[in-house]
């Protein structure tokens, strides 16, 4: 028989589902979005729509070419490129009132630029519309095509985010179609075409690595010139997908917070409930003034 570690009390917590709430998820089937924060069931969202004005849209449609095992959206052939998504995301950020968004994309390995020309064109059409607002970019690696990367940061976002997601090792197992090299030269080239545009990183715990490898990983990534790290506990979407080798507690967090900072990095968020773009407002500030 199959065991599962029992969930630990303080990722025990409930979906709030206001009215407010209710509309924007009315708003967003309407306008034919998706949100991060909705399909990963995100436990932050009345935190991050409500209070922080901040939230992660998932553009170039919902289906991903990549099946990284510890990832909850669906895998198979996208949809068609949708050139007006960039605009309704402009306008969904204008009707939130986002102080900060995150855009992010499924892997479009299908298309030769990896969807780069739309993601530009968004991070231009929320800017124009909401000039205020800063924004972050969570790009797949397109590929590890440089020019791609190039298409992408020529719309100039506040902030440039990509996942290690896993330690070396085990980063064949968790994600077959990305490198851990490929994921660190991804990030360097993008410091090396605007080195004043922050970078950033996460990564999952929980998924069997050691406290050694975790701190070889902030090594490799602040020797890549990365400024920001997020630390966040692995949480199993489904049976089908990996499953949790083990429950940090947040005194185990906090500690790898200060193991972070301790080797250069501007800004760390660990913490069980933590995801690539929680608090990510904070971020960019810390991020700018560095
Ligand atoms: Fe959305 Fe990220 Fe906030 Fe979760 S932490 S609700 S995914 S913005
Ligand atoms: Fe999920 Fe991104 Fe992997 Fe696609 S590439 S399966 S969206 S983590």
């Amino acid at each position: 028989t199959e065991e599962y570690l029992r969930k630990p009390e303080w990722l025990k917590i409930k979906l709030n589902t206001n009215d407010s709430y209710k509309g924007l998820k009315k708003m967003m089937r309407e306008k034919n979005l998706h949100t991060v924060c909705e399909e990963a069931k995100c436990p932050n969202i009345h935190e991050c729509w409500a209070e922080r004005k901040t939230a992660t849209f998932m553009i170039l449609g919902d289906v991903c070419t990549r099946a990284c095992r510890f990832c909850a959206v669906k895998t198979g052939l996208p949809n068609e490129l949708d050139w007006g998504e960039p605009e309704r995301v402009a306008e969904s950020v204008e009707q939130m009132g986002l102080k900060h968004v995150v855009i992010t994309a499924v892997a479009r390995d299908d298309l030769k630029d990896g969807g780069a020309a739309v993601f530009a064109e968004t991070v231009r059409a929320v800017r124009r519309r909401n000039p205020y607002c800063t924004i972050e970019v969570l790009p797949s690696d397109m590929m590890g095509r440089a020019e791609n990367l190039e298409i992408l940061m020529e719309a100039r976002p506040n902030i440039l985010n990509h996942n290690i997601e896993t330690v070396k090792r085990l980063t064949p197992r968790v994600r077959a179609r990305a490198t851990y090299e490929r994921t660190l030269t991804f990030l360097q080239r993008s410091k090396e075409i605007h080195p004043d545009i922050p970078t950033k990183s996460s990564l999952m715990i929980g998924l069997g690595e050691t406290k050694e490898e975790i701190i070889e990983t902030m090594d490799d990534l602040r020797a890549h010139d990365v400024d920001i790290m997020t630390i966040g506990q692995y949480l199993q979407p489904t049976k089908k997908h990996l499953k949790v080798q083990k429950y940090y507690t947040p005194e185990e967090f906090a500690e790898l917070k200060e193991i972070a900072m301790e080797k250069g990095f501007s800004h760390c968020e660990s913490g069980p409930l933590v995801r690539s773009s929680y608090h990510a407002d904070e971020q960019v500030n810390e991020a700018q003034v560095h």
